[in-house]
């Protein structure tokens, strides 16, 4: 590991391009060790209102910056994030317990997704419109442009540090827009370490400002301050819709949770799909948004499926995260732990049936599968954001499809079936925000419009998708009469 890692780091606030020291600090531990790993300026309003201010006066130059200028800044960044990529890998690790293996994949996601923004900082235009469609329309030019939307207060949540940072980060910055972000408390030196490299990278200042402390004081400004355009929040429904009934007539983009579901259908070749199922169920201890959390097994293949992927599950490795041979690490916090097992011993009351994990140690949750959950219990009806899977045996894919859509979520879904006809149907009445047709639902790729229906929010992310969101469409009419 880094030397520079290892030791206790004091970050500062990003307002205006400096480093400014906070009133007041705060300690953040390792999910994993409890050890504490920095020091994290907590954030008052008024602090927040001077990054507020300095995002406003740096408008006019992000808002007048050439394209070709915003992609330049996104490419340096690219080309810096390459070079340090282990020692961005080793930062996710640590402050968020994710295994190294999987926290080098977001690394490599979040060079992806700065490059696709560079990209889209091209090709931003708007359209030519045909207004003599209308009678009294003759013989006038008419055409929309795209605008930056202005300040964006940015929100997200532990899971992903770095790369969902990136998926508000990349596309304010490729469409001329200034931002302040407010990392989550567990898991912001992500976005300390991106922000040092935007400001090498030539970005202005003011353009981006970092803002540590509670979601509740530093958040709350950032909804409340008029001057702050739109909101895009990546993180739990119940802050999302607080955050919804808060900022009035602001442009709000919601990425929430779910409880994503998989069907595998008759037919199906289950030796090939039990890996994939396996990486959607407990990649990063289950903490996930489109985590595999709930699978509906034709009765066919049913026993098949059980006994396979429970055989699969128990060969994973738990323990470090900064191991390189450790598949599933501790969850975020104690807490967590907590509420998991009183969730599994509510199912197993109620008469489902633990047939693998269901036992703890330390911040460790074992990989659990959970067979005959009824929907009405919270490990299947809630989000459990955990190493948890709830199998249920259906009679059919019709009967899968109506227990998908019984859920308050819509993020994701996925099913696996060698007829076209049901695939097609599938996709017609699955009610979310993307189907997988041969896959689980925890596919995503960073340019794919990613976001849900229901509870799982609202609007779009993937690159062009947020570039929409974060640009306001303006009319230009030439009267030639
Ligand atoms: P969270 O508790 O909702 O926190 C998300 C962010 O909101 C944090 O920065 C948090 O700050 C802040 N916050 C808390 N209270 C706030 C308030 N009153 N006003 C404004 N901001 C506030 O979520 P999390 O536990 O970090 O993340 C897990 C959740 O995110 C899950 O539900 C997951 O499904 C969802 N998620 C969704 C997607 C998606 O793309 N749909 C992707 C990833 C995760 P503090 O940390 O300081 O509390």
């Amino acid at each position: 590991m880094t030397e520079s890692l290892t030791s206790v780091r004091k970050k500062h606030l990003l307002i205006n391009g400096e480093w400014v020291e906070a009133g007041e600090y705060s300690s953040i531990r390792s999910p994993y060790s409890g050890e504490i790993i920095a020091e994290i300026p907590m954030a008052t309003e008024a602090e927040t209102e001077l990054a507020i201010e300095a995002a406003m006066n740096a408008r006019q130059a992000m808002a007048k910056m050439p394209a070709h200028k915003r992609a330049e800044i996104l490419e340096n960044l690219v080309r810096s994030l390459q070079e340090r990529a282990e020692e961005a890998a080793e930062i996710i690790a640590l402050e968020a317990a994710k295994p190294i293996a999987t926290a080098r994949q977001e690394v490599s996601r979040t060079i992806e997704t700065y490059k696709f923004a560079a990209e889209e900082a091209k090709r931003i235009h708007g359209e030519t419109l045909p207004l003599d469609a209308a009678r009294g329309g003759e013989n006038r030019l008419a055409y929309t442009v795209r605008e930056p939307i202005g300040v964006i207060g940015a929100i997200t949540p532990f899971n992903f540090p770095m790369n969902l940072v990136a998926h508000k980060v990349g596309p304010a910055i490729a469409s001329g827009n200034t931002i302040i972000l407010k990392p989550a408390s567990q898991t912001p030196l992500s976005s300390f370490f991106i922000a040092e490299l935007l400001l090498e990278a030539g970005l202005p200042a003011g353009a981006l400002n970092v803002v540590t402390g509670s979601g509740r004081v530093t958040g709350d400004k950032l909804v409340t301050d008029h001057r702050v355009s739109m909101i895009t929040f990546t993180g739990s429904p119940a802050v999302g819709i607080g955050i919804r009934s808060k900022a009035g007539l602001k442009r709000v983009t919601l990425e929430l949770g779910s409880n994503a579901a998989v069907i595998i259908d008759k037919g199906v070749d289950i030796d090939k799909i039990i890996p994939r199922c396996v990486t959607g169920a407990f990649a990063f201890q289950g903490q996930v948004c489109i985590s595999l959390q709930r699978a509906y097994v034709h009765e066919d293949v049913y026993e098949e499926f059980v006994s396979k992927l429970v055989t699969e599950t128990e060969k994973l490795t738990v323990g470090d995260p900064l191991d390189e041979k450790t598949d599933v690490s501790a969850l975020i916090s104690s807490g967590d732990i907590e509420r998991t097992l009183s969730w599994i011993k509510e199912a197993e009351s109620q008469g489902a049936t633990v047939v693998a994990g269901g036992k703890s140690e330390g911040n460790i949750l074992f990989p659990t599968i959970i067979c005959d959950a009824d929907s009405t219990m919270k490990v299947s009806c809630n989000e459990v954001f955990a190493p948890i899977v709830v199998i249920n045996k259906v009679k059919n894919v019709e009967e899968a499809v109506e227990l998908v859509n019984d859920s308050r979520y819509g993020l994701q879904a996925g099913i696996y079936t060698n007829d076209i006809t049901t695939a097609l149907n599938a996709a017609d009445n699955l009610y979310v925000g993307g189907v997988m047709i041969n896959d689980i639902p925890t596919f995503r790729v960073d340019n794919m419009p990613y976001g849900g229906v229901k509870e799982s929010g609202t609007g779009r992310e993937g690159l062009k998708y947020a570039v929409e969101e974060m640009t306001e469409m303006k009319l230009v009419v030439w009267n030639r009469n």
